[in-house]
């Protein structure tokens, strides 16, 4: 039986790290640490996740301020905040919540993130850095950084491991199997085209699960004793939930647990972390302030 790999837990020691940090770079040099966010449009759930960051920071004594554009906001009205954002010395991050509105490309306002403002570890260069050996991002993207340090604080080793990552996407699966293979794993990423995913997933002593399929990966997927880091959130039909619905991974976690040696729960697991994370990337951007 897997030992639990607990992301609340976790998640809320690194926020008490954090939180003794902000206390001490205020106290020490005078510096709150800020964070800027610009949402754009009224998505439900990307409201939601904005409020949740702006109440963590507000827990460890980190500064926010909400920016909301409308919409029908201009990719030149996004672009302009975004800069105005970088000039102001107050704000040590700027997170630009995604998906933006699909008139807007993506791509060219997380590249108006300044480097040293990207705490979302979001704009390209920062991901492309991940690829070049020896180099390090200014900031690691968060929810990829977050099954990391899971893997570091429950004491799973990931030098010279095999590492299977399942998802190739821009913001989990590519990032989280660059770091893998920069802390020396030996990694395979598998994705919707791999021919005989199974075969692959069983020599994995560190699977990633990060493809967005409810309960996907089954035991008989799983090397006995590996170690499972599982990002998937979705939502699925649940009649005995009063909201009718519930959320699990992407890996069968009752029938996985069974035979891995440690496991995340879905929720619990990864999903605390990616805040956490943003709020040591800000700590660590207020601290790199001259
Ligand atoms: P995404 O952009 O949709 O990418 C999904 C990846 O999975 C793609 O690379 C896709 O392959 C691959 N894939 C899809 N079906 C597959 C299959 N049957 N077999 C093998 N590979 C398959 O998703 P994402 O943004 O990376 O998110 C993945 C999951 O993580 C989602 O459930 C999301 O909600 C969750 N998530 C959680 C957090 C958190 O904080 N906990 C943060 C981000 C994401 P192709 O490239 O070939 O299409």
């Amino acid at each position: 039986m897997a030992t639990l790999i607990d992301g609340l837990a976790i998640s809320e020691a690194i926020r008490n790290e954090v939180k003794a940090g902000v206390a001490e770079l205020k106290a020490s040099r005078g510096i709150t640490p800020g964070l800027a966010t610009v949402l754009v449009g009224d998505d439900p759930a990307s409201a939601t996740y904005v409020r949740s960051k702006h109440k963590a920071c507000a827990e460890v004594g980190i500064t926010s301020f909400g920016h909301v554009l409308p919409a029908t906001a201009t990719q030149a009205e996004v672009l302009a905040l975004v800069n105005e954002l970088a000039l102001q010395p107050e704000v040590h991050g700027i997170l630009v919540q995604v998906p933006l509105p699909d008139h807007i490309n993506e791509e060219t306002v997380l590249n108006a993130v300044p480097l040293s403002k990207d705490v979302d570890g979001f704009n390209p260069a920062n991901l492309g850095v991940l690829g070049v050996k020896g180099s390090k991002p200014a900031f690691a993207p968060c929810t990829p950084q977050g099954c990391i340090e899971l893997l570091d604080r429950s004491g799973v080793k990931i030098s010279g491991k095999r590492a299977v990552v399942l998802g190739r996407s821009t913001i989990v699966g590519l990032p989280v199997a660059m770091m893998l293979l920069a802390r020396d794993a030996t990694v395979t990423i598998c994705h919707s085209r791999t021919v005989d995913l199974a075969s692959v997933t069983r020599q994995a002593d560190i699977l990633i699960a990060a493809i967005g399929k409810p309960l996907f990966v089954k035991a008989d997927m799983v090397k006995p004793g590996a170690a499972i880091i599982d990002v998937g959130t979705n939502r699925i039909a649940d009649a005995t939930r009063k909201s009718g619905a519930r959320l699990v991974g992407d890996v069968d976690f009752d029938a996985v647990k069974e035979i891995a040696s440690a496991i995340t729960p879905v929720p619990g697991g990864v999903g605390p972390m990616t805040i956490a994370m943003l709020l040591k990337n800000t700590l660590l951007a207020a601290s790199r302030t001259s």
